[in-house]
């Protein structure tokens, strides 16, 4: 049986609160989507927060309500998700990309300053893999040139840095609800942010720019439909109350992982460190890139899903490179990560045995590929 790369972990509690919001005959804009978002904002330890249909529309209210426009800079990493740089681009901003930490894979604090210009508006931070970038650093960066921050936590929900969660040091963040994530509400995200006037506008803007006078058809400003629907808001809610068993059992794994892996040669894993506790989006493990894809066939035909991650980066996507003329070489340090990464199966579900499988897996093929390599 084929091990999965994620699995979502939904229990009968979650399915009785979906059937509970159907039965409600409220299918949007009910009192989940609003206990959810006070639930979530309670629990990372803000002010407000917004629901809405993803990830991503999260991050593109989030690039609207700092007012960044055609031709502003935002600085932010090229080893993410394609979304963190596609929102800049919404408003016809531009991506300024800054190279990553070898060990993190989080951008590098030391080379932000030299890429700030006059035209630099915010820094976009994405915290990669479950585990928050250097705050401290990128905090103090922003207070003394003056720009906003982002932080695109949507693979880092209770990821801490220095003991506070991921989300609270931006002036608005965003998670996301994908069903790859550590919690889902099938397609969904959100926004958090201790700004009364940037929740406002998130709030009617997710909602087509209503105005707050409860008026249907009053609109006051450009607006989408972004807005969360009921039954994806009763999973949330339901999914939150056991987001810490969810996180802990990531964590456990994870040691589990580590452990077994931290002996096998030709494989580098993600080290803990004492500032950052990790919350494990995916367990990814690095191999030299001459095997790395050769690696991921073979552990598939041993029935273990694996995946390149994230490859290519984003300034090396045909589009990027295309629209924005970005070469290979451009960030060295992401691209090398790109090419010698792979994530292993994380879920709530996975069990001991089932790494020790994976282990095995991946010892055998190494082994397999070296001869081969050998004898070619
Ligand atoms: C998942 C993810 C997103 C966007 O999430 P969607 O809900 O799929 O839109 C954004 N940024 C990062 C880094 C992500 O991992």
């Amino acid at each position: 049986m084929m091990i999965p790369l994620a699995k979502p972990h939904i229990d009968e509690k979650d399915i009785d609160h979906v059937i509970h919001a159907l039965k409600s005959g409220t299918l949007s804009l009910g009192p989940f989507l609003q206990k959810f978002e006070d639930s979530f904002a309670q629990k990372i330890g803000i002010k407000y927060a917004v629901a809405v249909n993803s990830g991503t529309s999260g991050l593109h209210l989030a690039i609207r309500a700092l007012g960044i426009t055609e031709n502003d800079e935002v600085i932010t990493s090229p080893f993410s998700f394609i979304a963190s740089a596609n929102c800049i681009l919404y408003e016809k901003a531009i991506p300024v990309f800054v190279d990553v930490e070898e060990e993190t894979y989080n951008i590098d604090p030391k080379k932000i300053e030299t890429k700030i210009t006059s035209k630099t508006k915010a820094l976009l931070i994405p915290h990669i893999f479950g585990k928050s970038a250097n705050m401290t650093e990128i905090m103090a960066i922003a207070r003394k040139y003056r720009l906003a921050v982002i932080e695109d936590a949507c693979e880092s929900i209770l990821a801490t840095h220095c003991g506070k969660n991921t989300g609270v040091f931006g002036d608005i963040s965003v998670f996301a609800f994908y069903p790859n994530k550590q919690m889902t509400t099938g397609e969904g995200g959100i926004i958090i942010t201790n700004s009364e006037d940037f929740y406002k506008y998130c709030k009617s803007a997710a909602n087509q720019g209503r105005s707050d006078d409860k008026q249907w058809l009053s609109h006051d400003k450009l607006g989408y439909n972004y807005r969360m629907d009921e039954m994806s808001a009763a999973l949330g809610l339901s999914q939150l109350t056991k987001i810490d068993f969810l996180i802990s059992k990531r964590q456990e794994l994870a040691r589990i992982y580590s452990a077994e892996l931290a002996t096998l040669s030709g494989v580098k894993i993600m080290n803990s460190d004492h500032l950052n506790e990790h919350s494990w989006f995916v367990y990814p493990i690095r191999v030299n890139e001459r095997i790395r894809d050769q690696l991921i066939k073979k552990l598939f035909e041993k029935e273990v899903q694996s995946k390149a991650y994230f490859s290519p980066c984003i300034h090396l996507q045909p589009f990027y490179q295309q629209e924005y003329r970005y070469q290979e070489g451009d960030f060295p340090t992401a691209e090398r990560l790109s090419k010698e990464t792979l994530i292993l199966p994380l879920y709530p579900g996975l069990s001991e045995k089932e790494i020790i499988l994976i282990r095995r897996a991946l010892a055998d093929s190494l082994k397999e590929l070296n001869e081969e390599n050998r004898s070619a």
